[in-house]
């Protein structure tokens, strides 16, 4: 039976593992700390690809797109196969404007999106208010991609975890650092403990640099910090995901409303400042004007893996054969989990590979 090992207990490592759970293979997955305690767990869960990628249709928008589609049946089994629930939300979202002037690129955004079949369409002020009467009156129109869902991301890798655990994936965490030795196969180790592997996955999200460094392979991947807020409103304030340029709101299904996001550059810190989240409620007043009224009850930050052009790192090293490279999915690492679990399984079984990874390869910057 193949072994692989996983470095990395985020959605992206926990996503690989259940895959090639399913199949003959041995799978462990090894977390520095805790599974899902980082990015993954902090996110905001919109799976939104046309409202995060509006400029142009590129490998990275199909990749995307590819992904949404495939998550009805994703997240369905992985409610099955773990016992877990979480919630899973097509509310569709209203990608908002704020000037006249706006308009017509959302006319020129629409024009290239909609040939993907998906029913999507402007609305005027006037329909935005119909659906969502708490919206301030200052926006102008909106695109509503009905298709755009949302997941309770924590919730969610709770469930990936059981999930493994179900298949039987060994998952260690609070390890400390790997070092990764090549031979025959590939040992994996730390001071107190050590793994063979057959093939290795690289999953560390916005750490990977330094496992790349490790290899000798420059891996271009950047922490960009996300500071984000809740808020839990006595009467539901907005019922689809709300997107405008600045800022988005989230409804969960718990009442809460999810306000994200900053992108400030702080190395590793993980900690909210002030000003990150004052510009969040600043701008919150813009979109829900209610929303001024309220104080978040809850606010935290993430790393967002960053690469240096925007696309992930996914696939093998050429130098070293058994040593497979996923991350740097940056703004949407849950969304892009479904897709990236099946094509990294496939590759790694050696299948073939269903959607074509060179534009993402790992030693694009090497
Ligand atoms: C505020 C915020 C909002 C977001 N909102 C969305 C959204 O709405 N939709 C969306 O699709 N995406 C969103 N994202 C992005 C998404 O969260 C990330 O792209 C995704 O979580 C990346 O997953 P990952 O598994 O690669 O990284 P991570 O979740 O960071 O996991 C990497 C794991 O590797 C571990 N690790 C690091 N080094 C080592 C080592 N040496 N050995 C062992 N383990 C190691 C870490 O401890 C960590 O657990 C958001 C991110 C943030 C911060």
């Amino acid at each position: 039976m193949q072994k692989v090992v996983i470095v990395g207990g985020g959605i992206i490592g926990l996503s690989i593992a259940l895959r090639l759970a399913t199949r003959d293979v041995q799978v462990t997955i090894l977390e520095k700390n805790k599974c899902g305690g980082q990015a993954s767990g902090a996110a905001a869960g919109m799976l939104a690809p046309f409202s995060e990628i509006g400029e142009d249709q590129d490998v990275f928008f199909d990749f995307s797109l590819a992904s949404l589609r495939m998550y009805p049946e994703w997240q369905a089994f992985v409610r099955e196969t773990s016992g877990v629930e979480f919630e899973f939300s097509s509310s569709g979202t209203l990608h908002c404007v704020y000037h006249e002037a706006d308009l017509l690129p959302l006319s020129s955004r629409i024009s290239w999106q909609s040939e993907y079949n998906e029913d999507m369409r402007i609305l005027s002020q006037e329909q935005v208010l119909e659906r969502e009467p708490h919206l301030s009156k200052d926006i102008k129109g909106a695109i509503y991609y009905p298709n755009e869902a949302h997941i309770y991301a924590p919730d969610f890798v709770k469930a990936l975890i059981a999930a493994c655990r179900n298949l039987n994936v060994e998952i260690y965490e609070q390890i400390g650092e790997v070092e990764i030795v090549e031979g025959s196969t590939v040992r994996l180790k730390t001071d107190t403990m050590e793994w063979e592997a057959d093939q290795v996955v690289i999953a560390t999200g916005a750490w990977a640099m330094k496992q790349g460094e490790a290899l000798g392979l420059q891996l271009p991947v950047y922490p960009i910090r996300g500071q984000i807020c809740a808020y839990l409103p006595e009467k539901p304030l907005v019922s689809h995901i709300i997107y405008t340029s600045q800022g988005y709101l989230v409804p969960k299904a718990n009442g809460t409303i999810v306000n994200g996001a900053s992108e400030d550059i702080a190395g590793f810190e993980t900690t909210v400042t002030a000003k990150g989240i004052d510009r969040l409620k600043r701008w919150n007043k813009k979109m829900v004007p209610a929303l001024e009224e309220i104080t978040p009850f809850h606010e935290w930050a993430g790393l967002r893996p960053a690469t240096q052009d925007g696309f992930p790192f996914i696939g093998r090293l050429t130098n070293h054969p058994s040593v497979y490279i996923a991350c740097g999915h940056y703004r949407n690492g849950i969304l892009l989990s479904a897709i990236t679990a099946k094509v990294v399984a496939e590759d790694l079984l050696g299948e073939v590979v269903s959607f074509p990874l060179q534009a993402f390869h790992p030693e694009r910057f090497s």
